[in-house]
């Protein structure tokens, strides 16, 4: 089975366009010009992609679905799944946090004229791996779009109608819980 995972609200707690935007700024306050440049050049997109390209992760700092992490670990032994990071973050970002565990098989983010999110995702799943089964992981009310063309979904949530929703538009297999915590140190030190 193909496993499309999202990323913001799904596999870490936050947002990482609106936390790579404020992060920067914060740190470099001098690129507030900049940053109104390309919102009013390009929109949202040029903005997320050009923050992108100068934000540095760190994973250290992030709150993961330890839970999720723990069975995409799972699923990964199993040499019949593969895994894919899905993202509307851009795709330095997403590039990077994909890399990070080894059992993404590669991350796919927004560029900077396509926002990867909704029918978008939908269109880029269908495109890369056609008529096989993906099975979706999602949190949010944009990913309703992504699972109505999904064999089938596993939703991160705590919200009951949220969950409905989603059963209503594909099969959901699996509810994980919206609880995020940062990765142990041990995790991270034997990343290296
Ligand atoms: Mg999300």
């Amino acid at each position: 089975m193909i496993y499309c995972v999202d990323l913001d609200g799904t596999l870490i707690s936050n947002d990482m366009s609106v936390t790579s935007f404020f992060e920067t700024i914060l740190k470099k306050p001098q690129l507030i010009p900049a940053c109104y440049r390309w919102h009013h050049e390009g929109g949202r997109a040029r903005l997320k992609y050009n923050i992108g390209e100068i934000y540095n992760v760190d994973i250290s700092r992030l709150k993961f679905n330890l839970e999720l992490i723990d069975y995409l670990m799972e699923l990964a032994e199993n040499p019949d799944n593969s895994i894919y990071l899905v993202s509307g973050s851009t795709q330095s970002i997403v590039s990077k946090i994909a890399s990070y565990f080894s059992f993404f098989k590669e991350g796919f983010g927004s560029s900077i004229d396509v926002n990867l999110t909704g029918k978008n995702k939908l269109a880029l799943i269908k495109k890369y791996f056609g008529d096989s089964d993906v099975c979706y992981i999602g949190n949010a009310r944009v990913d309703l779009k992504v699972w109505e063309g999904t064999h089938s979904g596993i939703v991160v949530s705590n919200c009951g109608s949220f969950i409905s929703s989603a059963k209503k538009v594909t099969r959901i297999e699996k509810v994980f819980k919206g609880r995020f915590a940062h990765l142990n140190q041990e995790y991270i030190s034997n990343k290296g």
